[in-house]
């Protein structure tokens, strides 16, 4: 029996043959693939500026960097994302707020957000939780309200519109990530996009251990051609020219992962709409999403079963499922910080039913009709 994962890159001959050139060629890192991304990033965002960066939580930590988060800064987020999402914080010394979500689209409620805004709130880090863009509109009124910076992590939404303009064009700063399961892969990857010109220098330093070549920036300016100056601490979050290669061809194929993703998420949008028992997300009108994940929420007022029963029973039949996510605060690591269970009980009651089944651009109809036919015997035995 073919078992089926919630997600999977899907690689082809055109991404093998773009990583082999690079192979080929005089720069494995640092080379002209890295540029070249950046402006595709930018020209398929309609943003001025894009910093490609080694990784996802990299990307996040940039964002913190260039927003000088520092001791005792708070930034609000939400607890149901991957832990980096406010790990960042942590990184640059200051604390992760958590709001609440809201009950229907599980993203950031906004209302949640501005009850937790103190003196020393510096930035919202929204989240586009499956790919469905969070409300911005909301978000940015209350950003500009308290003078807020406010960041995107589009891990899940390359290729989504808000209001008809693209993810990567709408925060402050949005970031990316190229990790496998993501829509699109460079193996590892990642990048950051924005209009500020101010933020975009910081990153490109931070990116390369705060040393510069620029003339205009050094201390003690000089065109020895061997001359650089170390001018901020950073670090070595460079992306490689294999990676950036296979980014780049991988993103020739945006349009027909978008397809196919969205062809899958209608079938199981029909096949689940009418099964009282499995809670659909919501989606909002101003989002043209893109989706990553796709989550079914067991709905415990009629199924007699637990999570981990109605997991087996499908594991059993080969189709292997997944959960997005336990609460960051949840974790070992934030209980120790001294966050507690109970701050956030939209989330924490919505993540009891959450499963991410299979959404992936090479599944095929049959599997698609396994997933589904699965589904529902599940669901039969345990009504
Ligand atoms: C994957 C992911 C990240 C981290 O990206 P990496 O490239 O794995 O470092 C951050 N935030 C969210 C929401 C993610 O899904």
């Amino acid at each position: 029996m073919k078992k089926i994962f919630y997600g999977r890159q899907y690689i082809d001959e055109s991404d093998c043959e773009a990583v082999r050139e690079v192979l080929l060629s005089d720069y494995l890192t640092c080379g002209p693939k890295i540029a070249e991304l950046e402006q595709r990033l930018c020209d398929l965002t309609g943003t001025k500026y894009a910093v490609a960066i080694a990784n996802g939580t990299a990307a996040l930590h940039a964002v913190c960097f260039a927003m000088g988060i520092g001791d005792g800064d708070e930034v609000i987020t939400t607890p149901i994302t991957f832990a980096a999402s406010a790990n960042c914080v942590l990184y640059c010394g200051g604390k992760p707020v958590f709001a609440d979500i809201e009950q229907d689209t599980y993203n950031i409620s906004p209302e949640s957000v501005e009850k937790l805004i103190t003196p020393r709130t510096k930035a919202v880090i929204a989240v586009d939780f499956t790919g469905q863009a969070c409300k911005y509109d909301e978000l940015f009124d209350i950003c500009k309200q308290y003078n807020l910076i406010l960041i995107d992590d589009a891990a899940h939404s390359i290729g989504t519109k808000y209001n008809g303009k693209s993810i990567g064009n709408i925060a402050d700063m949005t970031t990316f990530s190229f990790h496998p399961v993501k829509t699109v892969t460079g193996g590892e990857g990642g990048a950051i996009l924005t209009n500020n010109k101010e933020y975009y220098n910081k990153m490109m330093l931070f990116r390369t251990h705060g040393i510069t070549r620029n003339q205009t920036l050094m201390e003690y300016p000089s065109d020895d051609f061997w001359y650089y100056e170390q001018i901020e601490l950073g670090y070595n979050y460079r992306l490689t020219d294999i990676q950036a290669a296979l980014i780049l061809s991988q993103l020739n194929k945006l349009e027909m992962f978008t397809t196919r993703r969205r062809e899958i998420v209608d079938r199981y949008n029909k096949a689940f709409s009418d099964i009282p028992e499995i809670i659909l997300q919501k989606e909002i009108l101003q989002s043209d999403t893109v989706r990553h994940l796709y989550i079914i929420q067991l709905n415990y007022e009629l199924l007699k079963c637990t999570r981990r029963e109605f997991y087996d029973k499908l594991a059993e039949k080969g189709i292997m499922c997944n959960v997005h996510y336990i609460p960051v605060y949840y974790h070992p690591y934030y209980q120790q910080l001294g966050y507690k269970k109970g701050l956030c009980p939209v989330a924490e009651q919505v993540f009891e039913g959450f499963l991410s089944i299979p959404l992936y651009y090479s599944l095929t109809d049959e599997d698609v009709n396994r997933v589904i036919s699965e589904i529902k015997n599940a669901v039969r035995r345990m009504v």
